[in-house]
């Protein structure tokens, strides 16, 4: 286990108990400053400057060219390669570990260098080329499948083989804090055969974890499952935000569109798989029917992670309305990137590849309203007597996750969206 890891390491920044930003972590984003952007980590709630430490000749004798860290995605920090970005971890934890007095004494150095959360604007952490959403929790696919087909035969033949995903749309993914504008579009009453158009009744979210490519390939080339880690950058809360009325008209026979595209959210912060590494945990058997050769599993490839879903209404409580885990995931990432490139599909650093919902086998962890409130038969009671079978205008969406062993908590931040009623 590399250094950064030891659950013994404590920072000379203050961490919260329940702070998700121990130095264990060191996750990455993207920080505004004026007209320029930079790469920045965080501890406890300070956010690390990487230009700034760079500058200062902090990273030293390692070349890390400053455009890199002067900018406004992480995808040339992420095109240095896990060694190099590793390397620049270990030496943050080594700068801020309890006792390194280099930068805690200068004064000068620390003011540049530091940032309190709450003054900074975090960005898009990524330029998204390309983004596949997949849809790989057996509980969440055997939901969809009782409701909408048949209750005995509720996952299709072909699921059990390989991990089903879609090609979504990577211009409407936005960072945590942008609101959500209620979509429009064609949909069918309940009471009708022909389509109507207007603002989505069904308004929904997906508790999902995406990964971020961290090594790209070329067209033609395959990923195997012994080395698909290598091109694992790190994992992002995802929300996959979905009008279920206009999903539901539109799907067939092609898939999701226009009930899906209109925005995703994600956490500001990328968490790298090396931070993630005390929470790998046992991937689900399976042998009934047995993968092919390329998609055998033969590791400990999901993870350990806790996550959680609040609805807020504007002037009322909060409720969190969803606990579930990433280890519930039937197909790990590992086999999803495999699959993705078994055809010589080519992916590209920063591209980002979802989960699909996660759900657990309660109705407590279930990934969406669609399955809490079992198509809206069964509302969900709010704190202020309202109740909920999907998001209203207004609402806001908060998707928490971490994972916790031996008193250090990796967390991912939280991604929050507000939604706005139609215009
Ligand atoms: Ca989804």
């Amino acid at each position: 286990m590399i250094k950064a890891n030891d659950p013994t390491l404590k920072s000379w920044i203050d961490v919260a108990e329940d702070s998700d930003f121990p130095i264990q972590n060191i996750p990455f984003g993207i920080m505004k400053k004026g007209k320029n952007h930079r790469v920045v980590t965080i501890i406890g709630n300070q956010v690390i400057d990487l230009f700034e430490l760079n500058k200062r000749g902090y990273f030293k004798p390692m070349v890390v060219p400053p455009a890199v860290l002067r900018n406004e995605y992480l995808n040339d920090f992420i095109s240095l390669g896990k060694n190099k970005t590793g390397n620049i971890r270990e030496r943050i934890s080594d700068l801020f570990k309890k006792g390194s007095r280099k930068l805690k004494n200068n004064e000068k150095d620390r003011k540049a260098i530091l940032n309190d959360v709450s003054k900074v604007e975090l960005t898009m952490p990524v330029k998204v080329g390309d983004y596949t959403d997949f849809y790989s929790s057996r509980d969440h696919a055997t939901n969809v499948g009782k409701m909408f087909r048949d209750p005995e035969n509720a996952l299709l033949p072909n699921w059990l083989h390989l991990p089903v995903g879609y090609h979504g749309r990577a211009s409407s993914i936005v960072v945590s804090g942008t609101p959500i504008r209620r979509p429009k579009g064609q949909q069918i009453p309940a009471d009708s055969k022909q389509p109507v158009y207007g603002p989505c009744k069904l308004l929904d979210f997906e508790m999902e974890v995406a990964f971020v490519i961290g090594k790209s390939t070329g067209l033609g080339e395959t990923i195997h499952m012994k080395n698909a880690e290598d091109h694992i950058f790190g994992l992002t809360l995802f929300n996959d935000w979905s009008a279920r009325d206009i999903q539901k008209w539109e799907y067939v026979p092609l898939g999701p569109f226009l009930g899906k595209n209109f925005g995703s959210s994600i956490s500001p912060w990328i968490v790298t798989l090396e931070a993630l590494e005390p929470f790998r945990t046992s991937s689900p058997k399976q042998t009934d029917p047995k993968p092919l050769p390329y998609l055998k599993n033969t590791s400990k490839r999901n993870y350990d992670i806790d996550l959680y879903v609040d609805i807020i209404p504007e002037n009322g409580k909060g409720k969190t309305v969803c606990k579930t885990n990433f280890k519930y995931m039937y197909w790990n990432m590992c086999q999803q990137l495999v699959h993705h490139t078994v055809n010589g599909c080519n992916v590209n650093v920063g591209d980002m590849c979802a989960s699909g919902t996660i759900s657990g086998p309660e109705r407590g962890s279930f990934g969406s309203m669609l399955e809490i409130s079992w198509r809206g038969s069964m509302p969900v009671d709010m704190p202020d007597g309202s109740q909920r079978k999907f998001i209203n205008d207004h609402d806001t969406v908060v998707m928490r996750g971490f994972g916790e062993k031996k008193g250090v908590r990796i967390g991912f931040g939280e991604v929050s969206g507000k939604i706005l009623p139609a215009k």
